[in-house]
């Protein structure tokens, strides 16, 4: 509970430690050194220095600091001129909110650990809070456990849940779960996946099986493929993301633990290497914990400009 208290006020907070030091340089820095606001070569180092370690990516750093480098001068602020780049590195990605059918199928993809399972009861919650009702599907039948885990997240959130037994080809219960979705007129199935990397080659061939199976129940299903990233991984998850975006086609990102990372800058990361919009964030342990994410919200928080 501790870690919810801490940034009750907002998951970005510590984040703004990093744009504040962009304030501070750009208060002391080039602007005021006679050079008529343009950004020296030390500027541009340190800018580098403090979005890289922010964790914004080498690519978004590169974006960023190109803006910076042509268009920052007479008197314009650098925040200002960040934030509306970063703005614009979002709105690059896109957004793939789909038009909606019923019922819609949400895929729920990444690696063992990064938050699928707790994702799914959550958005379950999320959706329901905007009147709609889902079906979780516990596409996830390696383990016992992961069923069982599941199932408490769809209690918590008062959604139905469908199951299979352990080993159970999980595209059969992908099945079971949208026919019986349809049956209850259902307007959201969440399917749960295993995300065991040691067999690279199953998990995609499975995954790529779903999506058939889903496809041929509802028109153009699975309408989302979320891929479940760890904020804390940092850069690293990024390799294995694209992978994913490759092989399942990912199209929407949902970034968990970002209440454990004072580094928020892994969402510019996504946007400009993975070319997939961020669109939830989670926050938390509990079932509230998860947001829809809004790249105005985030950049405005950041930056606090509107
Ligand atoms: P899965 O293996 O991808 O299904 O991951 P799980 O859903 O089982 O989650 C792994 C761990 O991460 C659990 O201990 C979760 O409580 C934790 N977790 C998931 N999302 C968040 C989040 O947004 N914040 C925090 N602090 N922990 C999270
Ligand atoms: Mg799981």
């Amino acid at each position: 509970m501790s870690v919810f208290s801490r940034f009750h006020d907002g998951p970005l907070r510590t984040a703004k430690e990093w744009v504040s030091r962009l304030d501070r340089f750009s208060e002391y820095g080039d602007q005021s050194n006679g050079l008529n606001g343009s950004a020296s070569p030390e500027t541009i180092e340190a800018l580098e220095e403090i979005l890289i370690s922010a964790d914004v990516g080498v690519s978004a750093t590169e974006h960023i600091v190109a803006a910076v480098r042509n268009e920052w001068g007479d008197g314009k602020s650098l925040r200002e001129l960040i934030a509306k780049e970063i703005i614009r590195i979002f709105e690059a990605a896109g957004n793939c909110q789909t038009k909606i059918k019923s019922p819609r199928v949400i895929l729920v993809v990444g690696v063992n650990g990064t938050g699928k399972t707790t994702t799914v009861g959550k958005l379950a919650k999320l959706l329901s809070l905007e009147g709609k009702n889902s079906l979780i599907c516990a596409g996830d039948t390696f383990r016992a456990a992961a069923g069982d885990q599941l199932e408490i997240w769809a209690h918590r959130a008062g959604a139905g849940i469908v199951r299979g037994q352990v080993g159970t080809d999980p595209a059969a219960v992908v099945f079971d779960a949208i026919r019986s979705g349809k049956a209850q007129s259902k307007d959201v199935i969440i399917i749960d996946t295993a995300g065991r990397m040691h067999n690279r080659v199953n998990l995609m061939t499975e995954l790529g099986k779903i999506r058939r199976v889903a496809s041929r129940q509802v028109d153009g299903a699975p309408h989302e493929v979320l891929l479940v990233l760890d904020a804390t991984v940092g850069q690293n998850g990024l390799i294995q993301a694209r992978e994913f975006v490759k092989l399942v086609g990912a199209n929407g990102v949902v970034l968990t633990k970002i209440d454990g990372t004072a580094k928020a800058g892994i969402a510019i990361a996504i946007a400009a290497e993975l070319k997939i919009p961020v669109r939830y964030v989670g926050i938390g342990e509990g079932i509230d914990d998860l947001l829809l994410f809004s790249e105005r919200d985030y950049v405005n928080t950041l930056f606090e400009v509107s």
